[in-house]
């Protein structure tokens, strides 16, 4: 039987909207699709613009995931359309493969500018896993040694070079054995990783400037500490800014919050304008040239769409927005006021631990309250599922005020923030607003567990008690 013609794009995102779940259910992943349901973010999502979503009814949700950090310039920037558009109009010599182009070496070329001295070369990559696995490669074929070292919680990807990197069993297991070599140390401790760099044969030491699964932010003297060890050992320092870079943390590189100069910077994310894949590996001259030290080696290291022009093209009109709309200080001013407005439910509610940030990379830390009973239903919730008591506030701020955000990782009730640089003072407001109304709620829990425990299964729990 002859297959039916394949409709335009147009028509099939007109025709078949509302099948979404069906076909996830049917062909992607059946467990998205139970936990969507769960907790009923089962939304139809037509449309995007600046740091809001919108539903197929035409609601618009203010968006804190950014779908986990990509959308720094705010969704579906004309600008960064535009680019594209120009560059498929210009209908460019793409992918020459033996061959050089010029988008991505002007990319380099700004990315560069805008990095500290220390690097020089940039390696072409699609997302951030590959620029940290360069990074792996570069790090090992640089110096001829054979273990990295990274920090307890990071999260540097999920391919199995970077998931040897991941502080977290949760990610991890099932999928060993992993890379031999890579050692973790404690985030923050200088004498740990001095025990292990005085080894000599540690390649790297990677460490994301501010951890994004908790938004751990490091002792002030970390950072520079850890580099200067680094240095002293003949170990490469490697900032993993996937997360970080691009304006989030109120610098174009977090790095810069401490005056760094890594031996190699990973960015991806929000380079592109979340519009197409990419990713980058900044490396210094020296490195690079270790690796790449002959015409039999030029392409020892690559990836087949690395430096693609759509990416270029996306990645160039993102910085152009950054400088042109002024971002990075917009990120560092928005991110103020959300940590003044937020920082006082520390003391307001017995829940709230910690309220955490840099820039417009915020998170809130929930613990248990100090009263006996509550206590005890806290325990109960925490029991069933660590980390289930931030959904008592995500869910209530999904369906009630329309915000949609995160939790920051398996097992921790900490909530986490990475809107568009690009958000509304106003909407900023609106949503510490809504956390103090949803928290205050929260605490009161038998009401508030009730009605979520019927959605998320929870009865059972909440009658045992
Ligand atoms: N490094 C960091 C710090 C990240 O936050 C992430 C993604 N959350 C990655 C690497 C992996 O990036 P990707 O999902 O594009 O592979």
């Amino acid at each position: 039987m002859p297959r039916e013609p394949l409709p335009s794009v147009r028509d099939i995102l007109a025709a078949r909207s509302g099948e979404e779940l069906a076909l996830n259910d049917r062909y992607l992943n059946p467990q998205m699709g139970r936990i969507l349901r769960t907790l009923g973010f089962d939304k139809v999502w037509s449309g995007g613009e600046g740091a809001h979503l919108i539903d197929a009814d035409g609601e618009r949700y203010l968006d804190l995931f950014g779908g986990y950090g990509v959308f720094a310039i705010g969704r579906n920037h004309p600008r960064a359309i535009e680019a594209i558009e120009q560059a498929m109009a210009a209908r460019t010599g793409n992918l020459p493969q033996l061959g050089v182009t010029l988008l991505s070496g002007v990319l380099a070329e700004q990315l560069l500018a805008r990095a500290p001295s220390s690097v020089a070369a940039m390696v072409p990559a699609n997302t951030g896993t590959e620029a940290v696995e360069a990074a792996i490669k570069v790090a090992r074929a640089a110096t001829g040694r054979p273990r990295v070292l990274y920090a307890d919680h990071a999260f540097h990807g999920l391919t199995l070079g970077s998931l040897s990197l991941n502080g977290g069993a949760e990610f991890r297991d099932g999928f060993g054995p992993l890379l031999p070599g890579c050692q973790q140390v404690p985030f923050g401790d200088l004498d740990t990783l001095e025990r292990e760099l005085a080894r000599e044969d540690v390649a790297a030491f990677i460490v994301e400037p501010i951890q994004g699964k908790g938004v751990n932010v490091a002792p002030a003297a970390y950072l520079p500490g850890a580099q200067q060890l680094c240095r002293q050992a003949g170990t490469l320092f490697v900032c993993d800014e996937v997360q970080t870079g691009v304006g989030r943390t109120g610098r174009f590189f977090a790095l810069e919050h401490w005056g760094l100069e890594p031996d190699m910077v990973c960015v991806a994310k929000a380079l592109s304008g979340g519009l197409v894949p990419i990713g980058a590996l900044l490396v210094s001259r020296e490195a690079f040239d270790r690796v790449f030290d002959g015409m039999e080696r030029a392409v020892r290291h690559g990836s087949t769409f690395g430096g693609n022009d759509l990416a270029a093209a996306a990645a160039l009109a993102t910085l152009a927005v950054i400088d042109e709309e002024d971002l990075v200080a917009r990120a560092e001013r928005m991110g103020k006021l959300l940590l003044e407005l937020t920082r006082p439910l520390v003391e307001r509610f017995e829940v709230v631990r910690d309220v955490r940030g840099m820039g417009l990379m915020w998170a809130i830390e929930f613990g248990p309250p100090a009263g006996a009973g509550a206590r005890r239903l806290w325990e109960t919730v925490e029991r069933r599922q660590p980390g289930l008591f931030s959904q008592l506030v995500t869910v209530p701020l999904f369906h009630e005020h329309h915000i949609f955000c995160q939790v920051a990782g398996h097992r921790m009730n900490v909530i986490k923030a990475l809107p568009a640089l690009v958000i509304e003072e106003q909407e900023i407001r609106r949503f510490a607003d809504a956390l103090e109304q949803t928290i205050a709620a929260a605490e009161r829990y038998p009401a508030a567990l009730a009605r979520f425990g019927v959605r998320a299964g929870l009865r059972a729990a909440v009658a045992r008690r």
